[in-house]
């Protein structure tokens, strides 16, 4: 009965992404074939003979409203079935919206803009928001900041002086739109970007929000400062 009503979900998309690989490696030890997945593993590397591979993925996304209701009532979809961003944290997010919509709390539908894309590879990169070419296309006008971990006397001493911190502001408004780094710690000090775009600081207000020194997260209000032209330590 239940597996019928699944079934019958009138929306089921099915999408079709067929990637075509093919992988040659002639000596086992003398060519060699990294594989690298990027979120949260490490490179494996491949040594295996390899004369060709074809992989082929089906990929079923279910439609669902902003609070992941599907077509069937009392019937709820959240995480990487529903498309989107897959990520663990945008599952863990939507299930529990999903499940304070069910209790009857009045919970705010998640903003897919405001999610932080983390690569854990060294030097880290993580992001969040708008990158500069999609706020331009969106019609923004920008301000952007940014600050090298060269000039960073925690990145110095640590000898973490590789990345950079890049914020990008709305002109207008001062709206922090987006912000990209690379760099030791960057996928911690990411959620300081998140909550401040949730929160929707400005420019100056992030300058004017005393980060402690030494510290790798200084060069967020460093890049801050630097899109207003009021970076003093570049
Ligand atoms: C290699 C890899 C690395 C990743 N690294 C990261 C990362 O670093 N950071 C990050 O945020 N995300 C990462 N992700 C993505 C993240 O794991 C997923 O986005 C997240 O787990 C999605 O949660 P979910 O609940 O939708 O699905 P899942 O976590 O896949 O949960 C689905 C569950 O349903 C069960 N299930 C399936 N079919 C049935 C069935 N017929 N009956 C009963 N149970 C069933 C499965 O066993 C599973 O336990 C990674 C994914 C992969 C594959």
């Amino acid at each position: 009965m239940q597996q019928r009503k699944i079934i019958r979900i009138k929306n089921l998309q099915i999408n079709i992404f067929i990637r075509f690989t093919i992988v040659i490696s002639f000596f086992l030890n003398k060519f060699s074939v990294n594989i690298k997945i990027t979120q949260g593993f490490r490179p494996a590397i491949a040594k295996l003979f390899v004369i060709a591979e074809y992989t082929f993925f089906l990929v079923a996304t279910i439609v669902v409203d902003e609070f992941y209701n599907t077509s069937v009532k009392g019937y709820y979809a959240i995480g990487d079935i529903v498309g989107g961003q897959a990520l663990a944290h945008v599952a863990s997010a939507e299930g529990i919206i999903c499940v304070e919509k069910i209790a009857g709390h009045k919970p705010e539908p998640l903003d897919y803009n405001n999610i932080p894309g983390c690569t854990y590879c060294s030097p880290e990169i993580a992001s969040v928001g708008y990158t500069e070419k999609a706020a331009k296309a969106a019609g923004y006008e920008l301000k952007i900041g940014k600050f090298p971990f060269s000039a960073s006397g925690k990145a110095s001493a640590a000898g973490a002086k590789d990345g950079f911190v890049k914020l990008i502001f709305d002109a207008k408004y001062g709206e922090l739109l987006g912000a990209h780094m690379i760099g030791a710690n960057v996928t911690e000090m990411i959620a300081e970007i998140v909550v401040a775009r949730k929160l929707e600081t400005t420019g100056h207000e992030m300058i004017k929000s005393v980060h402690p020194h030494p510290t790798m997260s200084e060069a967020v209000m460093e890049a801050a400062a630097e899109a207003y032209g009021e970076c003093i330590h570049l």
